[in-house]
């Protein structure tokens, strides 16, 4: 049960002053709730100082100014484009009023002549005159004090009014309750922290830039804040996953051994010593949660095999998902032939398999008789019922959330879990989406492949590009040309992609394919066949070549307006090149009104092959949110948190939420009762019904 304490700010804003229906959907909208701790996580991004308040002859000019006026006389505008006007005045001279559109019953009512108003807004001298249009805030002598002041300027959404929100904030702000301290006190004096609700305060009072800022000593502890309850619930999710039975996949490894005597390359050390740690797992009794990160390129479908293996030797079944047919299709193609030699049955279950085939397929899968299913995100269709699923594997994916990870499993008893990703990630990040699970890092390159030399080129000099790739393509290479990403319009991109496929073909005629997002997936499927085969030689693409392709033969790789990627994305899209033995190269063209910073950002590519690095160095110019595309990347959502700037604070919470629980398994202490009021105030509600209750 929440605690009481938090009751006043888990209420609905709907009971403030002055809120209506249609404002509680506006704060929702923008808050992502509708509670006063929604709004009161809902920082401020600028601020308004209202405490200028000259004589109006010593006003300055284009500044905020608050005054006290007396209203002088109403002056209705002569004809239809011109303003409503009101003349004030103080002992030093007069100042204009200036409405547009406004209605004057309302105006006579907030000036009436002879009477003192205090009014606040940016003024300007106009013809000589010093004038107010649309005054911010207009009061009695008595609302001064509330008037003169340093007014915070949240992020806002059509319909709310400044006003509104200003007020929402004051009174939810007066519900603030004092609440126990959860950080440890070490921490708290050595960075100065102040308690919660004083933070909070000063967080939404700005008197300066420098309160603005996300490291000041405010902004600082709330993110802090978030970032504690962040790994503390991701450390019970995790303790609650040890402590669950696993399977014993204990077997005498025979499947493994015979199967790196039929693979035609020697494992890497990262792969020996990646699937060193997935045997331990799986020979254990605990459950497997592992995350398999390695570059494109790494070799992690055959350590997944190995894994696999584990589960087929002790007649369980496992499953390996990959995002796409393609790759599912591509999987099939690595792995066949390996499994017949072994005498293992595969079976490939996408959605492009229906009636009658889908049933048998189905029917092999629930009696056993499949070992391995390879598929995508139909193999978690309800009506596929495995016989037994010991393992399931997740390819290249970053779409899933801890709590849909747990989902994934109910498909068997204690299913091991292994995840694969090829996005590199930067260790602040797996923290925090990947914190519940064991990670191992493919961090080597199999043997005997060149690195990659990329170029940046501006793209004036295109025609010179297409004469090279000609002269490449004539004498045996393959190649891709990634067409430009235009932001926010698969139909444009379609557009461009279409126009760019028709200048080549001119060119290239027959050896010319096109991929793309909105083609079937069976004309995908037969263009991606026909470069793989080497009938086509060049690849006109969207970013969808993006994930696992893997065309050894193909060296070369043009994209285009290079500069509208971000740069994780562009490692990924090169990493399709240099998968074989010959000399790859990889042309960056970039349009040349970009800026110095752009170009930078081009040089990090030009320089680096290393993923990590790049992930890390995309994670500063970009923050975590662009990065990743949070929204479906399953990375926790920050309200308070910018890991651009706070990420140092992750590992310091990580490091505390795992002190927190080895000393205090229960949140039984009082700081371990302050740090569930914690968990609650930012709803960790799945890892709350973690803790035990004795
Ligand atoms: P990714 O990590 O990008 O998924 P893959 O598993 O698709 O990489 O492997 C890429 C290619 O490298 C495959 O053709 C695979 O057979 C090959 N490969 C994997 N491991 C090795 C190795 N140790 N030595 C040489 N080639 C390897
Ligand atoms: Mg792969």
């Amino acid at each position: 049960m929440r605690p009481f304490i938090l009751d006043s700010i888990f209420i609905s804003v709907r009971g403030l002053t002055g809120v209506g229906p249609k404002t509680v959907k506006l704060i929702s909208k923008l808050t992502g709730g509708e509670k006063i701790v929604d709004a009161l996580f809902h920082l401020p991004i600028k601020y308004i100082d209202r405490r200028y308040s000259p004589k109006i002859a010593n006003a300055i000019s284009n500044k905020v100014a608050t005054f006290t006026v007396t209203i002088n006389e109403h002056i209705k505008a002569k004809y239809k484009n011109k303003p409503y006007r009101i003349r004030c005045s103080d002992e030093t001279g007069d100042i204009y009023l200036i409405y547009f559109h406004a209605k004057e019953a309302w105006l006579q009512k907030q000036f009436p002549i002879g009477q003192k108003r205090i009014i606040s807004g940016e003024i300007e001298y106009y013809h000589g005159m010093l004038q107010m249009p649309h005054p911010d805030m207009i009061g009695k002598e008595k609302d001064r004090k509330k008037i003169e002041i340093v007014e915070p300027i949240y992020p806002m959404t059509a319909g709310l009014t400044r006003k509104n929100m200003t007020k929402i904030i004051e009174q939810s702000l007066a519900k603030l309750p004092k609440l126990p301290e959860w950080i440890d006190k070490n921490l708290i004096n050595l960075k100065k922290w102040h308690s919660w609700d004083v933070s909070l305060l000063q967080a939404h009072n700005p008197k300066s830039e420098e309160d603005l800022l996300p490291n000041n000593l405010a902004r600082e502890r709330l993110a802090y804040d978030e970032m504690l309850a962040n790994q503390l619930a991701i450390a019970l999710i995790r303790k609650y996953h040890k402590k669950q039975n696993g399977r014993i996949f204990q077997n005498d490894g025979i499947l493994q051994d015979n199967t790196k005597k039929i693979i035609p390359f020697e494992l890497t050390n990262a792969q020996s010593r990646t699937i060193k740690e997935i045997n331990a797992d799986m020979y254990s009794s605990k459950r497997m949660m592992r995350l398999l990160q390695g570059d494109v390129g790494s070799g992690k479908t055959i350590v997944a095999f190995f894994a696999m293996l584990n589960a087929v030797a002790c007649n369980a079944q496992a499953a390996i998902m990959a995002p796409t047919e393609i790759l599912a299709q591509q999987h099939l193609e690595n792995l066949k032939n390996i499994a017949q030699k072994l005498g293992l049955n595969l079976s490939l279950l996408t959605g492009k398999y229906k009636g009658k085939e889908r049933s048998e397929i189905l029917k092999q899968i629930k009696d056993g008789s499949t070992n391995i299913v390879i598929g995508t995100h139909a193999l978690f269709q309800d009506d596929v019922i495995f016989h037994d699923l010991g393992l399931v594997v997740i390819d290249e994916q970053h779409r899933f959330g801890v709590k849909q990870r747990l989902k994934l499993t109910e498909k068997g008893k204690n299913t091991d879990i292994l995840i694969m990703t090829a996005t590199p990630i930067p260790r602040t990040l797996t923290l925090t989406a990947y914190g519940d699970m064991e990670v191992s890092r493919l961090d080597e390159k199999p043997l005997g492949r060149k690195a990659i030399i990329t170029s940046v080129i501006p793209n004036t000099k295109l025609q010179d590009i297409v004469d090279a790739l000609k002269r490449q393509i004539n004498s045996g290479a393959q190649a891709y040309w990634v067409c430009p990403l235009i932001e926010e319009s698969e139909i444009m991109d379609l557009a461009a992609i279409e126009d760019r496929y028709k200048q080549l073909y001119e060119i290239f005629g027959d050896k010319l394919a096109i991929l793309h997002g909105k083609m079937k997936a069976k004309e995908k499927e037969h263009n991606m066949q026909k470069f793989v085969n080497g009938e086509v030689k060049l690849l006109v693409a969207t970013t969808v070549i993006e994930v696992g392709v893997d065309v050894k033969n193909a060296t070369i790789m043009v994209i285009e307006h290079a500069e509208r990627f971000g740069l994780s994305q562009l490692h990924q899209l090169r990493g399709r090149i240099g998968r074989g033995e010959k000399q790859s190269n990889c042309i960056l063209l970039y349009d040349t009104n970009i800026g110095d910073i752009a170009k930078k950002r081009l040089q990090i590519i030009k320089n680096s092959e290393d993923g990590f690095l790049i992930a890390e160095e995309d994670l500063k110019l970009r923050g975590a949110g662009e990065m990743l595309g949070t929204k479906q990347s399953g990375f926790a959502e920050f309200k308070l948190t910018n890991l651009q700037f706070h990420s140092h604070l992750l590992q310091i919470a990580h490091d505390d939420a795992k002190l927190i629980l080895n000393n205090d398994p229960n949140l039984k202490s009082d700081r371990g009762k302050a740090l569930k009021t914690l968990l609650y105030l930012f709803e960790k509600n799945d890892a709350i019904k973690f803790i035990s209750a004795g």
